[in-house]
């Protein structure tokens, strides 16, 4: 049985920078959880971060794989570079997702952790741009199948296709 990653803040653990949740209410994803499917993970806290800490973004080139090739940085509003323990998150989760076989990802989008359709833009003016977050990027470079939590029914109907019986 297919066992899918779950960001920590979409399985309702106060984990997110401001102390909150994400809650994703879904019945399928209560029937995964009830079938011990779903492998929780935060990769900030995994990487040491504690809750509540300050907001962090992509800077120069809002792109996960950019920022471990070519230099970008993750930083915080308070200007410390995290760039690091970013990618110390991304690769803890990696182990993870591995060590469970998971072959699927349902992530928080908009987090530059975890973000897999959109990140905040770097400039911390509110605005999102198109871009992965280091451990989505990461996840999908090792063959693991990233969807947003916008994505749930698309997540439903790959595992349904995967599970399908091939004749
Ligand atoms: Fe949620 Fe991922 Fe951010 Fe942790 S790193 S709070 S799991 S979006």
């Amino acid at each position: 049985m297919n066992k899918i990653l779950i960001s920590a803040c979409l399985a309702g653990f106060n984990v997110r920078y401001n102390g909150s949740a994400k809650t994703l209410l879904h019945s399928t994803l209560a029937q995964w959880h009830a079938e011990g499917r779903l492998v929780i993970c935060c990769p900030e806290l995994a990487a040491g971060f504690s809750t509540p800490r300050p907001p962090a973004e992509i800077t120069a080139g809002p792109n996960g794989g950019l920022l471990m090739r070519h230099g970008a940085k993750v930083i915080e509003s308070t200007g410390a570079d995290v760039t690091n323990l970013y990618i110390l998150g991304a690769h803890l989760a990696l182990r993870i997702a591995q060590h469970y076989h998971c072959r699927y990802a349902l992530l928080a989008d908009g987090s530059p952790s975890c973000g897999s359709e959109t990140v905040y833009s770097g400039k911390f003016d509110g605005q999102t741009v198109a871009g992965r977050g280091v451990t989505a990027q990461l996840l999908r470079e090792h063959g693991i199948r990233v969807f947003s939590h916008r994505q749930v029914n698309q997540l439903i109907v790959s595992l349904r296709q995967d599970q399908a019986p091939t004749r």
